[in-house]
Parts: C-alpha cells; structure tokens; sequence
C-alpha cells in the first residue's frame, strides 16, 4: 500500500521544511507550497489524504482556502490541519466552523504534530462511521439505539438524550475539535426539549457523569471541545 500524501502550505520556510522532514521521516509522502494560490492547485493537482494549512498566507489565506476545499466535492473530504501562530482563536474557530479538523500552534513538538496527522489520517477514511450505533472508546460505550452509556463496563443511566447526543457526536469524531457554535446548532440543533442553550452547561454535566473518565473530553480553551482520540496517548 502506498503511504498517505499530505500536502503543506506554509510560506514559512524554516516550518516548512522541518514539517516536511518530519513527515518524510514517518514515510509519508510530502508536498510543500509556500504561497496560497499555488498551494490550492497543489491540492487540487495530488487530492492528497491530508492537508497542514497555515492560516496567514499571500495570495490566498487559509481561511480562503479552506472554504475553497470544502465547497469543491473533490476535495471536501480532505482532513485539513491548520497551523496557527498564537492569538488566532479567532480565525481558529472560523477554520473548525468553514470544515476544518483540527489546528496545532507554532511552536509544535514533531511528536505532537505526527500524532494529530495520523489521528487526523484515521478520520479521513473512508469507513462509514455515520451508521456505527455502537461505540467503544478508551473504557467508554455509548450505545445510541439502546439509550446506554457506560464507563469501564458500569451503566450509566443518568444520560439525558441532549447529552448522549453530544457524547455520542463528539466520540465517533473523536480527536476533532469542535466550536461551541458548531455543538450547539449542528449537534444539539433546536430540539425543544433543551432547556439550556450553553453547551458548557451540557458538558460540564456529561463530564461529571463520566466520572474517572472525564477527562476524555477536552476543553480547548477559547475554541470549544474535543473527544480525545485514543491514538494519543
Ligand atoms: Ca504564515
């Protein structure tokens, strides 16, 4: 089987460069562009299996690109990770809001960055993970058909569905990081029953039900939340 193709665009050369190096170095096959324009035809050229997207670029900008990709069916599917320097929240979440999977921020471990990418990897395949009602994470089982949830083989009954909804969303995606908007409206949507529209409220609940395991879900701060992929530790 060949190894993964990813493509990075970064107009930094010293981080591009040791990203490609570190990549190469796992086995993966790397294409590097350093301006925004370029760096969109070079994925539309290779359709690689994964793309490191620098925010602030010439020519396009990451944000710019990122809608491009996920409004072209050839390459909607790509997992992107965007690489963003420090004080970007902002643009971090537009990025996971327009499709984006997940980001890293400068400066990254190679250690880091290569478990985000196989991570990331691993959700970009093509297994249809939308119709597995059953999931098993890290001693955590959400069993959507059956309204159950246990941790570490203990039922727990406590769930309300908003809750099981969002445990359950978070799970399959797990190692995605998700906005608070995207929880809310995408996730939650306006079902009736909900009382509480702050999903910090829902998460906090969800943690505290999860006991021992509750730090399987992450808080991303200034972004939202994330399920951890069992993959990183
Ligand atoms: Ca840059």
């Amino acid at each position: 089987m060949l190894s993964a193709k990813i493509v990075i665009v970064e107009d930094e050369n010293d981080i591009r460069e040791v990203l490609t190096y570190n990549l190469e170095r796992e086995g993966f096959r790397v294409w590097g562009a350093a301006d925004g324009v370029l760096g969109l035809k070079l994925i539309q050229d290779k359709v690689p299996d994964l793309i490191l997207l620098d925010l602030m670029l010439p020519g396009l900008d990451g944000l710019q690109i990122c809608q491009k990709l996920k409004g072209d069916k050839l390459t909607a599917a790509i997992p992107i990770i965007m690489v963003t320097a420090k004080g970007e929240e902002h643009d971090i979440v537009t990025g996971l809001d327009l499709g984006a999977d997940d980001y890293v921020t400068k400066p990254f471990s190679p250690k880091e960055l290569i478990a985000r990418v196989r991570a990331g990897l691993r959700r970009g395949k093509p297994i249809d993970r939308e119709n597995d009602r059953r999931l098993e994470n890290d001693g955590i089982t959400i069993d959507l058909d059956r309204h159950e949830v246990s941790v570490d083989g203990e039922r727990v009954t406590s769930f309300t569905a908003t809750e099981l909804k969002l445990l359950y969303f978070m799970a399959l995606h797990s190692g995605r990081v998700f906005t608070r908007d995207h929880l809310l409206n995408k996730v939650v949507g306006h079902d009736s029953f909900v009382v509480d529209r702050n999903i910090d409220v829902h998460i906090q609940s969800i943690r505290k039900k999860l006991g021992k395991r509750r730090e399987m879900i992450e808080t991303i701060r200034g972004v939202g939340y994330r399920f951890r992929d069992s993959g990183e530790r």
